[in-house]
């Protein structure tokens, strides 16, 4: 258990400079005591992320929520579409 009390000293440090929302609650972590948010209870941790990780993520999201709309808006314009009546015979 030696690296799991070292790992919550780090975020104790880290959280002591800097304004943090918790990611389940959004309490503000700031000075924290423990790896717990004092709101919720939920076990914190440090973790290292790509930079471009949460844009891409939300490009991602916009992108399937868009697919997602045309979808609908094609299957209510196929709904709308009036019924064609029957061709007439072609007679002399
Ligand atoms: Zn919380």
């Amino acid at each position: 258990m030696q690296c799991r009390e070292s790992d919550e000293e780090l975020l104790i440090q880290f959280l002591r400079t800097k304004t943090v929302r918790c990611p389940k609650c959004g309490y503000n972590l700031r000075d924290l005591a423990s790896g717990r948010c004092p709101e919720c209870g939920t076990e914190l941790e440090l973790e290292l992320r790509g930079r471009g990780d949460r844009v891409r993520r939300r490009i991602l999201m916009i992108t399937t929520i868009a697919a997602l709309l045309l979808m609908f808006l094609f299957q209510f314009l196929v709904l709308l579409e009036p019924v064609k009546p029957p061709m007439p015979p072609m007679g002399p």
